[in-house]
């Protein structure tokens, strides 16, 4: 069988199965019929895909397949890293409640541990509260 005319499941390096196949088949938001090594054909949901790269002269992609339940859980410890990369030690303070750059940690009257802005942090303990 000709490896470009259909589609087939690869693994990618971080172990994700994906649908292998020409650019003009598998594209983004479609329904794509994927044969299986044993011969099976499953049909699945192509959510993005990859960058497309020339076999025997036909423009293939990897597919990457839409799983619902498992997007959400995906994609939220990403947008998190993001944030801490772009915010560095900023973020709210927790006695001004405002958004602060050079963030520092520090107790408040009750021992809290938090995380103050430098004007709130260099006032006396006894004035902070966050709980
Ligand atoms: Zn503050």
């Amino acid at each position: 069988m000709n490896t470009t005319t259909r589609t087939t499941f690869r693994k990618t390096k971080s172990g994700e199965w994906v649908a292998f196949g020409p650019a003009s088949i598998v594209r983004p938001r479609t329904s794509v019929r994927v044969t299986k090594r044993s011969g099976q054909v499953q049909t699945v949901i192509i959510e993005t895909v990859g960058r497309p790269f020339k076999v025997d002269g036909v423009d293939m992609v990897y597919g990457y397949i839409e799983r619902p339940s498992r997007a959400p859980r995906a994609a939220a410890p990403v947008a998190r890293q993001r944030d801490n990369r772009r915010e560095g030690k900023g973020g709210i303070c927790d006695e001004c409640d405002q958004p602060r750059r050079n963030l520092q940690e520090c107790r408040d009257s009750s021992g809290i541990l938090g995380l103050c802005c430098p004007r709130c942090a260099a006032g006396p303990a006894y004035e902070r509260s966050f709980a």
